[in-house]
């Protein structure tokens, strides 16, 4: 039996009715953008994630960028990014105009390594964005007290990590704003693109909302010179049939995980660590093999479905060749990269499916 990485018709299908009577009462409305259901579904991510305010945006990197513009980050200013990441949160930078400056991750949770940051630190440093990668919680305690010393700002870049806990606490509520993305893939997706900023700050609400729409608040008068980056109605009133679901799907999630952890706990592949008192939502899966190529090409040959994330970290892309970084600058997150591989995970993956990916990585000869 073949074992898709991620099914996501599946996930979909599950809401199918949900779905359908949430597009017809957008398409029935006549009203499409910055309307009930977005207002709605604000309200909703933020009592979920436990702040006061959230403002729905196109996606996670404009929700990230948006942050950094708002308090007027940019040019001549340096923002400290994981080394390990996905490349949006040094987009996020580089958008608006800030230098990224890469920090290394701890080798055990793949997450930023609180312990490097602050010889990171310049004059020029505004921000640090924490990334809660693979849908385990950054050190934030740490991150926040290193930042309060320094009087810089916090982003949670928190696209994979919708509902994880440190320390008993939601991120998303634990920077100073956190960027999400409902990309389709992500734990609470859309059907398409879409994001949020979460935060306690309401004026930095405000301003991210203003500039997410034009830089204007009244139709027509433009304080700012803002973008185009709101949530539709549309990509809304699907998220708000999706949300109360979330916790269901990351139970099942964490289930799978548990699985994969005994069932995986005795043979060569090195498993996450997961960091004291937190919980995990586990957007994915990730085991490490010095034979990573060999150990995906085999699991293939079974029927299992894996993928990297990421081959190329982002210092090392072409795109940021003018930062002029080169090979074994940052070793550990280089390592992290060429040894990555993530296992099948989902809500909708049944017992039987999981016992299957478990017995093909155990009969992989890496
Ligand atoms: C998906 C992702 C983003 C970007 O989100 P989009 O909605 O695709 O723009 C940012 N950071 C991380 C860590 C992500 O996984």
């Amino acid at each position: 039996m073949n074992i898709t990485f991620l099914d996501l018709k599946a996930i979909n299908l599950a809401h199918r009715d949900e779905l359908k009577a949430a597009f017809e009462r957008v398409l029935d409305s006549g009203w499409y953008i910055l309307g009930q259901e977005v207002k709605a579904f604000e309200q909703e991510f933020a009592d979920y994630c436990g702040t006061p305010h959230a403002v729905g945006v196109s996606n996670g990197l404009d929700a990230l960028h948006l942050i950094l513009r708002a308090w007027g980050i940019g040019e001549g200013d340096e923002v400290i990014v994981p080394s390990n990441t996905y490349i949006a949160t040094w987009l996020a930078a580089t958008y608006a105009g800030a230098t990224p400056v890469p920090v290394e991750p701890d080798e055990a949770t793949c997450n930023i390594d609180p312990a490097r940051i602050e010889a990171a630190i310049t004059p020029r440093t505004r921000a640090i964005i924490a990334v809660h990668l693979y849908g385990q919680p950054a050190d934030m305690d740490a991150i926040m007290a290193i930042a309060d010393r320094h009087g810089l700002k916090v982003i949670e870049d928190a696209a994979q990590a919708h509902g994880a806990l440190y320390k008993g606490r939601k991120v998303g509520s634990l920077g100073h704003a956190a960027g999400f993305s409902f990309y389709p893939g992500k734990n609470l997706g859309a059907l398409g693109d879409a994001g949020a900023v979460t935060t306690h700050d309401a004026a930095l609400a405000d301003k991210v909302r203003v500039l997410a729409n034009y830089g204007s608040q009244q139709k027509y008068h433009n304080e700012l010179q803002g973008f185009n980056c709101r949530l539709d109605e549309l990509q809304a009133a699907l998220l708000r049939v999706k949300l109360p679901h979330l916790d269901a799907e990351t139970r099942r999630r964490q289930e799978i995980a548990a699985q994969y952890q005994q069932g995986l706990q005795d043979c060569s592949l090195t498993l996450p660590t997961v960091l004291a008192d937190t919980t995990p939502v586990w957007h994915l899966y990730v085991v490490r093999s010095a034979k990573r190529d060999e150990l995906q090409q085999q699991l293939a040959a079974h029927g299992i479905g894996t993928m990297i994330h990421y081959p190329i970290p982002p210092h090392l892309q072409p795109a940021y060749a003018g930062l002029a970084y080169r090979q074994g600058d940052f070793p550990i997150a280089e390592r992290i990269h060429q040894q990555v591989l993530s296992l099948p995970m989902g809500p909708t993956m049944n017992d039987e499916q999981v016992s299957i990916a478990i017995a093909a990585a155990r009969a992989c000869s890496v």
